[in-house]
């Protein structure tokens, strides 16, 4: 486990690789975008726009996939407020949203003044499927990672919706993905990310979980998806997108961050804060490839020049031990998994190359220090 020498993300996490340089993927992307004349990637974005107004679609121009949370807030307004674009903002529901979640949420459509579309999934398909996730792959939010994706796909072919806008792209910005540039179509690279693990939603089908109830979370079919000819891009390739920045932009909108403050091991208090299920989740990662929210936090300002690399160091240091209690008690009823048992299932995933039990307590063999 070795630690990029500008921010501090390892080389633990899938798809990374350190350069000669000692550099990770997601900084060489930083340097790409720093050469990018973002006034040029804009109007390519407005060439889009143009073509598809002159298209008159029959209900919308685009599809915005929201959940609330600052970066869904300023794509959908960009799409609708500033390009003009008749939008249907989506949302796949939460089922343990947070009051935060809620408001912002609801405070997001009428400063918008948008169509909205919440999905709601089939409660027990949903709890059994996380359930198995949690259980079998340490990963609770598998499944609904394929929903999030393919359930607006779903809607842009039933609607002939002619494009589908998304924020960032994950792989380019945070590191992961292979790519040397952000990419402006999203479509047949979600495809693949689906996939990546050599999983679809069926390899979980047992006699609780019955193909009938599998819509949502899967793709329309290739030859379906080809003929509807919907674009699917990332707003992160026509704008220089940053966090913090959208934040701040939809604060002054009416977006909130968490009254109590960040929650365990977290370092912002405006990030992912609008569901309960998703912690334990993330935290999965610490006990796989040795890091989670603080690293993913500190990176971003780090690359945004807010952060130096030492004062990243300390706040990854003092958090990334903290558990996340604030939901769990909910995550555990939830899935109706006790809490001795969910122990047991989280030391099985335990990744043994990267952590060592000394002092009566499991620590990093390779923990984040300055260089
Ligand atoms: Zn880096």
């Amino acid at each position: 486990m070795k630690y990029c020498k500008n921010c501090v993300m390892p080389d633990t996490k899938p798809g990374v690789y350190l350069d000669e340089r000692g550099l990770c993927n997601a900084c060489r992307s930083q340097e790409i975008k720093s050469q990018i004349d973002w006034k040029e990637r804009f109007k390519d974005l407005e060439k889009i726009v143009s073509e598809i107004k002159k298209q008159n679609h029959p209900f919308y121009d685009c599809i915005v996939p929201v959940s609330g949370g600052k970066d869904s807030w300023v794509q959908a307004l960009t799409l609708s407020k500033e390009l003009g674009l008749k939008t249907l903002c989506v949302t796949l529901a939460n089922h343990l949203p947070t009051t935060e979640g809620i408001a912002n949420l609801n405070n997001m459509i009428k400063d918008l003044n948008v169509d909205h579309m919440k999905i709601n999934l089939k409660p027990s398909f949903y709890r059994s499927v996380r359930r198995k996730c949690t259980i079998e792959q340490g990963e609770p939010n598998w499944a609904e990672h394929c929903a999030v994706f393919s359930s607006v796909v779903n809607i842009a072919v039933i609607y002939d919706v002619p494009l589908i806008v998304w924020g960032e792209d994950i792989a380019f910005e945070f590191g992961g993905g292979q790519r040397q540039e952000s990419t402006a179509s999203a479509m047949e690279i979600d495809r693949s990310d689906l996939n990546k693990e050599g999983k679809v939603i069926e390899d979980w089908l047992d006699e609780d979980l019955s193909e009938r109830d599998t819509f949502f979370y899967k793709y329309p079919d290739y030859e379906i998806l080809k003929q509807a000819n919907i674009q699917s891009i990332y707003l992160g390739h026509y704008t220089n997108w940053y966090g913090r920045k959208n934040y701040e932009e939809v604060k002054a909108r009416g977006f909130s961050e968490r009254k109590l403050g960040p929650l365990s091991g977290n370092y912002l208090s405006y990030d992912n804060i609008d569901e309960k299920l998703c912690e334990i989740n993330i935290w999965f990662k610490y006990l796989k490839f040795g890091f989670w929210r603080s690293t993913d936090q500190t990176c971003y300002d780090i690359w945004n020049n807010r952060l130096t690399r030492k004062e990243a160091i300390k706040i990854v240091n003092d958090l990334s031990d903290q558990f996340p209690e604030e939901y769990f008690q909910d995550f555990l009823r939830f899935h109706n998994i006790s809490e001795t048992e969910f122990w047991e299932i989280a030391e099985n995933y335990r990744n043994k190359d990267i952590w060592e039990f000394s002092g009566n307590k499991w620590n990093l063999k390779y923990p984040l220090k300055d260089i």
